[in-house]
């Protein structure tokens, strides 16, 4: 069966996630547009008496796909299950998840990309009309019976809408894009999360950590966990900015936020292939690196700080990146 994770689909450091983990929308610092429209749509159909149409939110890892998802349920008062697609085998496995639905619940897949088309396809009925088709039996004696499934909202995530099938992805009716945070938002979310945590940080310490977040709020949390340990031992225990400074340098976060990854795929690029263009897979390979990572992981960021372009023969890194990143020192 699939695994049926309650609650935080997320690996690892569990009592940190869930302490910190907003649970409604004015807990949600960031994503304002997304929000906007969310908040309105989920309004709609709590005053209708109905769930929240199918929603497909997209976009880089740790942006707050999982977070979202899950203050859709907590607003609109209804359960909330999670799992993700390489859970979800074959086709037994998803009967098992949606027949054990309650009305109106949240059904989060993660990953939804990744998805068998077995699978995919099995979801039509169950997304369109609320109904499976059960075989019993097999063989001559095998028969198809309807499964009535209660009403329910199946919020995916993705971190490539693009790879999703358009057959697919028109059956979700809310689409969104989660973007990267500006330095406010993320400022907003360290300043909320170090209150929680009992971590004494200055504003100009968590301007600091957030400008060097990669945009990111999983980053942000992570670095200011890192950052919390030098303040504790080098410092007073409080995060100023001259220790958020240093200790991020010591990280290895450079001034743009840029991580030894990032650095290395610049790097590479600029060394090797003399700035470009150089295929993903070359990339991937000559850095021990899966494909899909450099794609979802790193790739956005650099792409949209303007350190990498794409073009059709491969990607290339710009002209700001060879100013920036090789001609001055790192942490200036
Ligand atoms: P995704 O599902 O997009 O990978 P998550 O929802 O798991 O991202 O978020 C990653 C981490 O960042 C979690 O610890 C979550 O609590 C935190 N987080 C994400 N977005 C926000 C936000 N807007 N405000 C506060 N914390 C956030």
């Amino acid at each position: 069966m699939g695994r049926i994770l309650e609650g935080d689909p997320m690996e690892g450091e569990k009592s940190w996630e869930n302490i910190l983990r907003p649970q409604s929308f004015s807990d949600f610092p960031g994503q304002d547009e997304v929000k906007d429209k969310l908040k309105i749509f989920v309004g709609a159909a709590k005053g209708r008496g109905e769930s929240l149409d199918h929603t497909l939110l997209s976009g880089p890892p740790g942006l707050g796909k999982t977070t979202l998802a899950k203050i859709i349920a907590n607003e609109m008062n209804v359960d909330f299950k999670a799992t993700s697609a390489p859970a979800i085998d074959k086709k037994g496995d998803l009967a098992a998840i949606l027949t054990s639905l309650k009305p109106h619940s949240v059904l989060f897949i993660d990953e939804i990309h990744r998805l068998s088309r077995q699978v995919e396809e099995y979801l039509y009925t169950a997304m369109e009309d609320f109904y499976i088709d059960i075989v019993t039996g097999d063989g001559l004696g095998a028969r198809s019976m309807k499964f009535q499934l209660a009403p329910f909202t199946l919020v995916g995530a993705t971190t490539r809408a693009g790879l999703l099938n358009a057959p697919f992805r028109d059956r979700f009716g809310i689409v969104e894009r989660l973007n990267f945070y500006d330095k406010g938002s993320l400022q907003q979310i360290l300043e909320r999360d170090a209150k929680l945590l009992n971590i004494a940080i200055q504003p100009e310490g968590a301007e600091e950590i957030a400008r060097r977040s990669r945009g990111t709020p999983r980053v942000a949390i992570r670095l200011l966990k890192r950052v919390r340990d030098f303040a504790q031992v080098q410092g007073n225990g409080s995060i100023t900015k001259d220790l958020a400074n240093s200790a991020l340098n010591k990280l290895g976060v450079d001034r743009f936020g840029l991580d030894p990854m990032d650095r290395r795929i610049l790097q590479l690029i600029h060394d090797k292939y003399a700035g470009g263009p150089v295929g993903v897979d070359t990339i991937a390979a000559a850095l021990s690196e899966e494909r899909d990572t450099i794609e979802e992981v790193y790739e956005p960021f650099l792409l949209q700080e303007g350190f990498l372009q794409k073009t059709q023969r491969g990607r290339m890194i710009t002209e700001f990146a060879k100013n920036q990143v090789f001609e001055t020192p790192l942490n200036n």
